[in-house]
This record gives structure tokens, C-alpha cells and sequence, in this order.
């Protein structure tokens, strides 16, 4: 019992980008437990090529195209097939559904909310976001265990590929088809722009006191290369569209760089905010954005946007 299987979720025939963020860290620990960072593939037409671990274990069927209860029925076998250390899948409605069901049913117990992973002796380590992100709660899995890991809590691991390929036919598993879970279609997010992709992001809070003033955070943004994103009561306010939100009812995001502006820090939004570095703009001293913030400046955003986009306009030329 040393493998390390990423249980991933392919969406219109494509592994999804929080698989990228499970691979790395799976390859860690299958470095620690000395057995293989394995990642498990159901669907059709699906590039398995790409995938930076060991080996890739890939049932491909047509009847496997879309999700469906036979997902779940594919990866329990799997797995006790395998009978890994530890499985991983991203804390996402998917990702819950097929560990939830593989851990049940194979006695797996299961850790979820998880922004980290670690191995003590014969033990797991998971570390769960609790309370909105306030609270840390370690939990320690004896021997075994399946872990559900939150969006944005490793970095993407892309360029790398499978050593081994393991190609396996549907009816080789014998396992039988089941329908209680059908798919019926994919319904798109309307979305303008994916603001989990972005470097750089300007994000305005409710202290930029409406939806005109945004045009002045869009020229810095333009200038830095950024995306604009923001905090939920300017999405709620309507000044900007809901996929541009941030936090716990919004987007997980972790660019290089999270210019805050006019945001307080409260627990339900910095719990989307997984930026290496953030820069906090607020009037507030006391402000929470200040306690997460690189780099911080207590004044008046409005004071500060002309001279700052004058003195980059400036630097480039
Ligand atoms: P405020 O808390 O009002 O902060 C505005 C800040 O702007 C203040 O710190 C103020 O000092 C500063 N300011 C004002 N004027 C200026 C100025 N001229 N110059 C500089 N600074 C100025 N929130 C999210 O963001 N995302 C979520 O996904 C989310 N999900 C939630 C889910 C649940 C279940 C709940 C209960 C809440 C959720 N919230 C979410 C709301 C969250 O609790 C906060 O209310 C929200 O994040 C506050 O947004 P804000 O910081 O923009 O506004």
C-alpha cells in the first residue's frame, strides 16, 4: 500500500486543471511512501499523454464520455484493484462524488476541505480549511485515506508525462453498467473571462463606491496586463458580472500578484484569495486585508489610482 492515485475528472474529454494541481503533489508523496503517483482516466478521446506522474491508468468508452454513476463503479474497482495509500481528488461536486463513494465503499476514511497534505510515520496528515478559512484543522488518517483538496492549494504541475500509459478496456473491469446517476447535459458557466488563469489581478471592493469609478481600476489593470476581479458586493451591487468574484460563493484564485483595493479582508472572501503576493489598499488601518498583505498602503484609492497609473504610464514609455 504505497500508490498515490489522483482520481481526476475529465469534462468534454479533457482532465481538468485541479488534477494539474494534485499531480505535483502526489508525485511528493509517492516519493515519501516510495510507491507510484497513478492517475486514474474515464472517458473518451481524452490526452493522457500530458499527464505529469507515473503511470496513467485511462478506461476508455464511449459510455464513459460523459459522467455518470459508472464513473463511480469504474474507479471503486480500480482502486481496490490498486489499493493505493492514499487517493486524491479535487474538492469539487464531481471529485466529492466518486471519493465519497470509493471511500465508502472500500472503508477508505476520508479527509475533505483539504489545503494540504502530509505523511508522519505510517500516518497521513490532512490539513482542512474550517470556519472559512480562520481555522486550520489537522486531521490524521491511520494507514489509508481519501482526500479532497481545495482549488488553488497546490500549484499547477503541467510539462511533464506518464512513464507508463495502462490502457484498460470497459469490459475488461467487468463491471456492470449502471445508470441511477445519468448525464444529461453541460450546462456552460456564462462567463466573460476565467479570472483563475490571470497573473495579475485588480480587485475592487465596495470601496470603490460604484460601478463608473471601476474604469479607473481597468486602466491600471490594463497597463499592468491584469484582469479585473472583485469582492461580492460589487457583484452583488451588479457593477460587475458574477464570474469576476472572488472568494467562497466566487472564484479560487492565486495569481502572482492580487492588487486588493478598497477590500476589507473578510474571512468569506480571502478564502478565494490564494495570490503569492498581495498588495492591500485601504483607508482602514485596521483593515483584516492588511494581515495577508506584502505590501500595504493606508490611503484613499481614489487618491492613489491617477498618480499610480500616471507613474507606470510613465515607467513604460
Ligand atoms: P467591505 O467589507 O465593506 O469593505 C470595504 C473596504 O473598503 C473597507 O475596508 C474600507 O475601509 C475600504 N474603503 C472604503 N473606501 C475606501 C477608499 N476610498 N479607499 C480605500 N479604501 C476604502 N465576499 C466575497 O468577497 N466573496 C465571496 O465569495 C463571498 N461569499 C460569501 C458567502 C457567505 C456565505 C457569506 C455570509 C458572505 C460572503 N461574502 C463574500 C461576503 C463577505 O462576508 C464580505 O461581506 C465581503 O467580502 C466584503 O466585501 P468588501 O471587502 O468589498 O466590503
Amino acid at each position: 500500500m504505497k500508490d498515490v492515485v489522483v482520481l481526476t475528472e475529465v469534462i468534454e474529454n479533457k482532465v481538468q486543471d485541479i488534477d494539474f494541481e494534485l499531480f505535483g503533489k502526489a508525485k511528493e508523496l509517492a516519493g515519501v511512501t516510495g510507491g507510484d503517483a497513478i492517475a486514474l482516466v474515464m472517458g473518451e478521446g481524452v490526452n493522457v499523454d500530458d499527464l505529469p506522474c507515473d503511470t496513467v491508468y485511462y478506461v476508455e468508452d464511449a459510455k464513459l464520455s460523459d459522467f455518470s454513476s459508472l464513473h463511480n463503479k469504474v474507479a471503486l474497482k480500480l482502486i481496490d484493484d490498486i489499493k493505493p495509500k492514499i487517493v486524491m481528488a479535487g474538492n469539487t461536486s464531481l471529485g466529492t462524488d466518486m471519493a465519497v463513494y470509493v471511500a465508502a465503499a472500500l472503508e477508505y476514511p476520508i479527509a475533505s476541505l483539504c489545503s494540504n497534505v502530509s505523511i508522519e510515520g505510517d500516518n497521513i496528515i490532512a490539513t482542512s480549511v474550517a470556519y472559512g478559512g480562520k481555522l486550520l484543522v489537522d486531521t490524521e488518517l491511520e494507514e489509508k485515506g481519501v482526500i479532497l483538496v481545495n482549488r488553488g492549494s497546490f500549484p499547477m504541475e503541467t510539462g511533464g508525462s506518464p512513464a507508463e500509459v495502462k490502457k484498460i478496456g470497459l469490459d475488461e473491469l467487468g463491471v456492470e453498467i449502471d445508470e441511477s446517476i445519468q448525464f444529461m447535459n453541460y450546462i456552460r458557466p456564462e462567463e466573460d473571462v476565467d479570472i483563475s488563469k490571470f497573473d495579475i489581478l485588480v480587485s475592487v471592493g465596495r470601496g470603490i463606491d460604484g460601478e463608473e469609478n471601476i474604469e479607473e481600476a481597468k486602466e491600471l489593470a490594463e497597463i499592468l496586463g491584469a484582469e479585473i476581479s472583485a469582492s461580492r458586493p460589487v457583484i452583488d451591487s451588479g457593477w460587475l458580472p458574477k464570474s469576476r468574484q472572488v472568494g467562497r460563493s466566487g472564484k479560487t484564485v492565486s495569481p502572482k500578484l492580487y492588487l486588493a483595493l478598497g477590500i476589507s479582508g473578510a474571512s468569506e472572501h480571502l478564502e478565494g484569495v490564494k495570490a503569492k503576493n498581495v498588495i492591500a489598499i485601504n483607508t482602514d488601518p485596521d483593515a483584516p486585508i492588511f494581515r495577508v498583505s506584502r505590501v500595504g498602503a493606508v490611503i484613499d484609492i481614489f487618491e492613489l489610482l491617477p498618480e499610480l497609473i500616471e507613474k507606470l504610464e510613465e515607467i513604460k514609455g
